[in-house]
């Protein structure tokens, strides 16, 4: 399905309208999903997200990763889901244009290394040596972890309920709302 929304791009503010594709398919243990695609034909710009079908709450998504055969657990991370490594105590929130994606929990990791390794090349001073040494340490553990030698728990906050850690042995808690 494909439509034009009346909105102007965020990036370039071509108010010629973003064409919206939306595309509803099964994913397994997640249930049928909407994928929707925006798209600036001026510009390029391009912003992809997930609604789950009807039925999802809020809640955490929890799994602990204990060996290499992990890094493939599947995880559909919406727009409006917070991924956390909990012993690390890092963690990714969703911007305001944040896109969702499809990843693996391999994929999690990479994408930390890569914010990690952002931090790293803009802190060159000496002032920043403390930096540039929890970098250093924080990437050394995210590689033990995907080599299955650190245990670690990664969890996916979500209150609208879009996203999912999809594998037999992720637990979900429901997120009180009072
Ligand atoms: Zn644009």
């Amino acid at each position: 399905m494909e439509s034009i929304v009346d909105q102007p791009c965020p990036l370039c503010n071509s108010d010629a309208g973003l064409k919206m594709i939306a595309l509803t398919t099964e994913i397994p243990y997640f249930g049928e999903h909407t994928q929707i695609t925006l798209v600036c034909d001026n510009c390029g710009w391009k912003q992809t997200d997930f609604i789950a079908a009807e039925g999802k709450v809020g809640g955490i998504w929890s799994i602990k990763i204990d060996s290499v055969d992990k890094m493939n657990t599947r995880i559909v991370r919406s727009s409006s889901g917070t991924i956390r490594i909990v012993d690390l105590d890092l963690e990714v929130e969703p911007g305001a244009s944040a896109s969702g994606y499809i990843t693996n929990i391999e994929g999690v990791i990479n994408r930390f290394e890569d914010s990690i390794g952002i931090i790293l090349r803009q802190a060159k001073t000496d002032e920043e040596f403390e930096t540039i040494q929890k970098c250093n340490e924080l990437l050394k553990k995210l590689m033990k972890m995907k080599n299955g030698e650190l245990q670690c728990t990664i969890e996916i906050i979500d209150p609208r309920g879009h996203s999912q850690i999809l594998d037999d042995d992720a637990v979900f808690s429901q997120i009180s709302d009072n």
